[in-house]
């Protein structure tokens, strides 16, 4: 059994001051946590932008980032992966003094070699295993999304005591942090991003929709059973494990789900899934995404496109007008 961290011996004045670079999904939850926590916190922003008038208005102090780095002794960089390499070489490293902290949430740039750190800065992971909202939404009901820390740099002695005072700060260490590296966080992050969370589970939902609408039955009745109650059957799962979740269900879909799952994803699913694993451990998956950006992430635009004219999108927001409840947790 690996090692957990709770955060029993974590002390949080190890940080100095931090600086939060981009206000975005995984950016707002860390600054708002940390300040929260007690941490002092300054969000670097491109002037008067949108996150520059959102963490004003959230309270926070604001500089252009440059001026954040400067004053910060911990520099987290939550801006996107495919911008973080331009952003750092002109405003992150000329900032960066010696002894200093960078950090990531997602270990992409360090082991694809897109970011290269000076030898005298400790280069740190922390990555919360949840999207950025949730990070924020559980951190105020007083809980925290599981975590993974990594340290690939220590010039100062302590970069993982600082690593995990960062966890312990956002929230991270009250559901448990676990050490990684930054090629398994990496590797295992991109893979379970294309092939289950959100890849694998988008493609299932949508060919469970079609094949019902194809074969005549109501969408609004298909749009129920492939893609609403997936998040209820999620939920034990997520909570209870796959047996809390075959005890909830009727022993007639126990039954069924045991004997046609595997007929639906089979074998030659796990090949692809290994595939899709090599890409990424050869570094061809990388690579194909670092030139997708070089050309202004043509493909993502239309794929993008495409997802969003599904038939279960126009289906679905109709649908969910009469559930307004659903609309409490949209931010
Ligand atoms: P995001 O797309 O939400 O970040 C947007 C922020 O970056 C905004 O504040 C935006 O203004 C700023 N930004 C964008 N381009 C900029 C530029 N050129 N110059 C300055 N600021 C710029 O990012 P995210 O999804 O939170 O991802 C941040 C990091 O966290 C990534 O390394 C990602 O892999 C990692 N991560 C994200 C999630 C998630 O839930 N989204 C989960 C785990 C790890
Ligand atoms: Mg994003
Ligand atoms: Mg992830
Ligand atoms: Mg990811
Ligand atoms: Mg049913």
């Amino acid at each position: 059994m690996a090692e957990m961290h709770y955060g029993e011996n974590i002390e949080l004045n190890k940080l100095d001051k931090v600086a939060i670079i981009g206000y975005g999904s995984q950016g707002h939850a860390h600054a708002l946590n940390l300040h929260e926590s007690g941490v002092d916190v300054v969000v670097g922003a491109r002037k008067n932008g949108k996150s520059w008038k959102k963490a004003k208005e959230d309270g926070l102090e604001v500089k252009e980032i440059p001026k954040a780095v400067e004053t910060a002794t911990l520099t987290s960089i939550l801006i996107p992966d495919e911008v973080q390499t331009k952003v750092y070489k002109e405003q992150i490293k000329p900032n960066l003094n010696p002894q200093d902290t960078i950090l990531f949430a997602h270990g992409f740039n360090i082991h694809y070699n897109q970011i290269r750190p000076p030898k005298n800065v400790n280069v740190v992971m922390v990555a919360p295993k949840g999207p950025g909202h949730l990070v924020r939404r559980v951190y105020k009901e007083g809980a925290g999304t599981p975590g993974l820390f990594a340290v690939n740099q220590d010039v100062t002695g302590d970069a993982e005591e600082i690593a995990l005072a960062y966890a312990k700060g956002i929230g991270c260490t009250r559901a448990g942090l676990l050490e990684t590296t930054f090629k398994e966080e990496t590797e295992t992050d991109l893979f379970g991003e294309q092939v289950d969370l959100c890849g694998g589970v988008t493609k299932l939902i949508k060919d469970t929709f079609e094949t019902l609408v194809e074969a005549g039955y109501q969408p609004e009745v298909a749009y129920f059973e492939s893609l609403h109650e997936m998040k209820l059957i999620i939920d034990l799962i997520h909570e209870q494990g796959l047996q809390g979740m075959w005890h909830s269900v009727s022993n007639t879909a126990e039954y069924g789900g045991l004997t046609r799952g595997k007929r639906v994803i089979d074998n030659n699913t796990k090949q692809n899934m290994k595939e899709v694993l090599k890409e990424i451990q050869n570094g061809e998956f990388a690579k194909e995404w670092i030139l997708e950006n070089k050309s202004g992430q043509p493909v993502l635009k239309r794929a993008r496109e495409q997802e969003k004219n599904h038939q279960i999108e126009e289906v679905g927001q109709e649908l969910r007008e009469m559930m307004p409840w659903l609309k409490e947790n949209q931010e």
